[in-house]
């Protein structure tokens, strides 16, 4: 599959034409794999009048089904066949290797089956990414993570061993703990979230450790959260390790379909492991243009367990024509993933992205990296106030930062704040996905 240094020179840039016939071949055989040997698929498509042979065309992909996560939890849990996974299952249970499930706040969560093929299938997906960010085998990677139910850095771990790298479990330390080891053992990369690769340095100067002087991270890769496309929140990460910071997105149902390379220049779809279609959010209709704002649908071409077929993740992405120094012809996406579909809320009658506010804080040094934004309704009229920590040696400058901060929400945002300054390490802080939008409007 690879040409032993996971950089596919004839997949990766492969002229578009080419590309799309690779991936109508193989979506097919996914399609029929699904509707042959998953109850759920069958009946879905069955429903909607369609079968294998109804696939003939790029075009036609367009005609299938799509799914949502409400409609895999249906099928799902107590008391349904092949228990936890339900009908969307594909192989016998007995053939299942690795269990997951998605780390949602409410409800059931999606359980996510895999076979040993299938979890190799993401774990070489993610060795692309890892390889085309700069990791060799001369790397000692360090894993801060929870090694639990959650997919979170499991693929960047196996993907790690895969190319030849030394990976250093960094489990159930704490932070401090953490920090240590990876001082000690001159850890080179490592992978994080963008909260806690910023509240790592935050734990790390307070115990006296500078990192770019002090460790030796020069490479971090960052999932789970969208900071890494976030050019103010790069930014910060960059200079408080002295590293280069990639973004990289997955999750539990899809796997690990995109990545930045070297260039940063956005975030590369994964074309050859995955088909990721950008549709208009009210209309559905198919976006291939650059610069235009949709949700995007995705299919993983050989994941068996579980397929995952024109998955509508409501992630809100759009295509940038940029062509990438790095020479890989697939294409980029344009500020990584802009926020959720459901996310983007309409505040006193502005469509808001909560990526937006986290840009301009991020922007101000004079602030720490945490923040909360609550909407709420006074009356009829909505109401939002963002909540800031402003650095101890920097309160004399109160009033200029609330300036700054109300003039660059005002243009990147139209909307009007309460701005309220809080003392520095007040607001929570947390080791995985931050919610640091609220939204406590009654609906
Ligand atoms: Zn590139």
């Amino acid at each position: 599959m690879n040409n032993g240094e996971y950089w596919n020179p004839v997949l990766e840039t492969l002229a578009r034409e080419k590309l799309q016939q690779l991936q109508l071949k193989k979506f097919k055989e996914i399609f029929a794999w699904a509707y042959e040997h998953s109850k759920f698929y069958h009946k879905l498509y069955n429903d909607a009048g369609m079968e294998p042979g109804d696939i003939k065309k790029f075009e036609d992909i367009k005609k299938v089904p799509k799914i949502e996560k409400s409609m895999m939890r249906s099928v799902q849990g107590p008391g349904k066949e092949n228990f936890p996974y339900g009908d969307i299952l594909s192989v016998p249970l007995e053939q299942v290797t690795d269990y997951r499930q998605t780390s949602g706040t409410t409800g059931q969560p999606v359980y996510q089956a895999d076979t040993w093929q299938d979890w190799e299938y993401s774990t070489e997906a993610y060795c692309y990414a890892l390889y085309a960010q700069g990791y060799r085998a001369k790397d000692r990677i360090f894993l801060p993570f929870g090694y639990n139910i959650f997919i979170a850095f499991w693929a960047y771990h196996y993907a790690g061993e895969k190319l030849g790298c030394e990976v250093i479990p960094g489990g159930v330390l704490n932070t401090e703990a953490r920090i240590l080891k990876m001082q000690e053992l001159k850890a080179t990369a490592m992978g994080a979230t963008p909260t806690y690769v910023l509240g790592m340095a935050e734990t790390a100067r307070k115990m006296g450790i500078d990192p770019p002087k002090d460790l030796y991270i020069r490479k971090i890769t960052v999932a789970g959260e969208p900071g890494g496309s976030v050019p103010a929140t790069r930014k910060r990460m960059e200079e408080a390790w002295g590293a280069k910071v990639y973004d990289q997105v997955g999750s539990t149902e899809i796997g690990h379909w995109g990545w930045e390379c070297r260039y940063q220049s956005g975030l590369h779809v994964n074309e050859g492991f995955y088909l990721v279609e950008v549709e208009d959010v009210n209309t559905g209709e198919s976006i291939d243009e650059p610069g235009r704002k949709g949700k995007m649908v995705v299919t993983t071409f050989n994941r068996m367990a579980q397929p995952c077929i024109r998955f509508d993740v409501k992630d809100l992405i759009q295509w940038n024509a940029r062509k990438c120094d790095c020479g890989r012809t697939y294409r980029l996406l344009e500020g990584g993933i802009q926020g959720r579909a459901d996310d983007i809320t309409k505040v006193k009658g502005v469509l808001l992205s909560p990526a937006a506010i986290e840009e301009v804080v991020r922007d101000i040094p004079q602030l720490s990296q945490e923040y909360q934004v609550v909407v709420t309704k006074k009356g009829d009229i909505d109401d939002i106030t963002l909540k800031v920590e402003i650095l101890p040696e920097y309160k004399k400058d109160e009033a200029a930062i609330r300036a700054k901060l109300t003039d660059q929400l005002r243009l990147t945002t139209n909307l009007g704040y309460n701005i309220e300054f809080h003392e520095y390490e007040s607001l929570p802080r947390s080791q995985a996905k931050s919610r640091r939008f609220q939204d406590q409007r009654p609906h």
